[in-house]
């Protein structure tokens, strides 16, 4: 039974619970919804404050953590204690972020390069899923504060660029804030939606979305034909932001008072002032020509004649992203016929220019840039909700999914720029007569080799009955919900046996760890590891046992008693293993009862074949 709410404020019943539109932030995220009764989309925002909350969370000593504005003041005072910009972090392991370490002013553990980051805070590790639950959790308090009703659904966006673990970590930190993520979407996807492009059912457009925020750059070109908005190609960059832009302000301001890096590597207090400083000056030149503070004694300036040259190389970049992403679309820069701005960095004039010379039209700008992305994530809201049924949103997959193939090639199933929601199926064969097992590995990128690519998953077909290699008909498919969340699943289609996956184990985590996850240290999730390897290793003896068992009781007679006592005792082998905590060894004798009964399949395959011409020629 559906429960009924009263919104205090307006003294309106809820009968039904309102889904929110979630965007969450490197530098800042917020909360916006449909309005119930004006049907209008708001950014939910306490009395005069702002709709945004700083991505910031600050630990106390005991562990406490507060989010937004108040854990802002904390990153002079205590930078090693508060975390800025977590979203960099999210999916990631310390050797993606180790060309940038030097930017976060906390401590990013790096211990073993091949696992998720942590951040260490005092006695205490977080997870990029912990610190973005700790934003999460706060805007649904706040949002549960000014709508005086339980939120309890979200739809959270993520920039187009994020991979299936990244997309799968948001999902999760949504679920351990104790919010029901209904749907992610791409932030240029909602976007458009908060713009209403597409609205008509007649409409058909060409359109980009230029999102330039703290952290992220992303370009998307979609087109929408009668109210259903396609993505056709989405190019960007991970590390490239307004954050940037701070950056080169304050390298200007070392060169101008003569301090170095190393100064402010040692002096964290300074490191943040400074940070501060150039992102006011920053926001200043966006309406001024020029900008003077005093910072220790030192007189520091920028014009905006300077800070625009500083810019241009990282402007340049986005423009160069652009051109690829219309090669990508394969539609004439011409035929864009609106250019959406999306996020605070677009406030910069040189910005606006930029990308409104490369697509030749003004730009469109109408939509506060930093709210208009969780706008449209509360109109997909409204649209899950059942209110909205004009939309159906396609979207696509920014990077290539494959799987490991002979000499550690890579083999794409789902190219990159492939529409979801998507299934793709490819056959596959044995190399080896009588292999009863075929390693799947799952990988995420645009390198021929997987070794350059990223690992995603790995699992084992096991069970695959006897039989001489190239026999087997192993089907792999990858199927990608409408979330972006990969499902891999491989049938061997003789025999019907058969394994899938979804993808998260190795950079995600499974819906079932995600609730034990605050207690989980880094060594237990390596014996995690290790228990699955075991695990797997007494599954795929167990199913050799079955399958050797069955063969031997159909085909005894062909076999030599020498030959059915020593399969025997493979066999008690293997079952003793089965006893102990050792996976090698479980395998290596898995590996010797496979030698021994591949040539009894291959001789009574032969016979099988031999018989059957027979049978062809009477
Ligand atoms: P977002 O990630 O969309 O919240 O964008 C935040 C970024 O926009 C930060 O780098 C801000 O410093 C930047 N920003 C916000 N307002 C302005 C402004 N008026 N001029 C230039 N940059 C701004």
């Amino acid at each position: 039974m559906a429960k009924i709410g009263i919104n205090i404020a307006t003294g309106s019943l809820q009968k039904e619970e309102m889904i929110v539109g979630i965007d969450l932030g490197t530098t800042n995220s917020l909360v916006a919804i449909i309005h119930p009764e004006s049907k209008q989309p708001v950014a939910l925002k306490e009395h005069n404050s702002s709709s945004l909350v700083p991505s910031i969370i600050h630990f106390d000593k005991y562990g406490g953590a507060t989010v937004g504005e108040d854990a802002k003041q904390f990153l002079i005072k205590e930078p090693e204690n508060t975390i800025f910009s977590a979203k960099r972090l999210m999916g990631k392991s310390y050797n993606d972020i180790k060309e940038n370490a030097s930017f976060f002013t906390y401590k990013v553990i790096d211990d073993n390069t091949e696992s998720l980051v942590k951040v260490q805070v005092g006695e205490k590790f977080y997870s990029p899923i912990d610190l973005s639950s700790f934003i999460l959790k706060e805007l649904k308090h706040r949002a549960e504060h000014i709508l005086k009703t339980p939120v309890t659904k979200a739809v959270i966006t993520v920039p187009a660029y994020f991979n299936d673990s990244q997309r799968q970590a948001t999902r999760d930190a949504g679920k351990l804030a104790g919010l029901d993520v209904l749907r992610i979407i791409n932030e240029p996807t909602a976007a458009s939606l908060a713009y209403g492009l597409g609205l008509s059912r007649e409409e058909s457009k060409t359109i980009a979305v230029y999102d330039l925020g703290g952290g992220t750059f992303d370009i998307s070109i979609l087109q929408i034909t009668n109210g259903i908005f396609e993505v056709l190609s989405t190019n960007g960059d991970t590390y490239l932001g307004g954050d940037d832009f701070d950056r080169v302000i304050i390298q200007h301001w070392l060169r101008q008072s003569g301090l170095s890096e190393t100064d402010l590597s040692n002096n964290p207090e300074l490191s943040q002032t400074l940070r501060l400083k150039a992102e006011e000056a920053k926001k200043h030149l966006s309406s001024n020509e020029t900008f003077e503070a005093e910072v220790n004694g030192d007189r520091l300036s920028i014009t905006k004649v300077e800070f625009e040259a500083l810019i241009g190389p990282l402007i340049e970049r986005t423009v160069r992203s652009c051109r690829n992403a219309i090669a990508d679309s394969k539609v004439d820069v011409q035929s864009i016929e609106s250019v959406v701005m999306v996020g605070g960095s677009t406030r910069v004039p040189a910005v606006k220019k930029a990308v409104s010379d490369f697509f030749g039209k003004p730009v469109n700008d109408s939509v506060n840039p930093d709210e208009v992305v969780a706008i449209g994530a509360a109109v997909q809201a409204d649209i899950l909700a059942g209110n909205n049924k004009e939309f159906l949103l396609l979207d696509i997959t920014p990077l290539s999914l494959g799987i490991e193939t002979m000499g550690g090639l890579m083999d794409v199933l789902i190219p990159r720029n492939s529409k979801i929601p998507t299934k793709v199926g490819r056959q596959y064969t044995t190399q080896k007569d009588g292999q009863s097992g075929m390693r799947i590995s799952v990988f995420q990128g645009e390198r021929d080799l997987v070794n350059d690519n990223r690992k995603l998953a790995e699992f084992n077909l096991s069970g695959i009955p006897a039989m001489p290699a190239g026999f087997p008909k192993v089907e792999v498919a990858f199927l990608i919900n409408a979330d972006g969340i990969l499902v891999v699943k491989a049938k061997e289609l003789r025999s019907g046996v058969e394994q899938s996956i979804e993808v998260k184990p190795q950079y995600g985590i499974s819906d079932a760890d995600v609730e034990k996850m605050l207690l989980d240290s880094i060594t237990h999730a390596k014996d995690d590891i290790a228990k699955r390897a075991l695990v797997e290793a007494r599954t795929e003896g167990e199913q050799l046992l079955q399958t050797t068992e069955k063969f031997i009781g159909k085909n005894a007679t062909f076999l030599t008693r020498e030959e059915l006592i020593e399969t025997a005792q493979a066999m008690q082998a293997l079952q003793l293993a089965l006893t102990m905590e050792d996976k090698d060894l479980i395998h290596r004798k898995v590996e010797e009862l496979n030698d021994i009964s591949r040539p009894y399949a291959e001789r009574v395959m032969d016979i099988a074949v031999s018989s059957a011409m027979k049978g062809k020629q009477v």
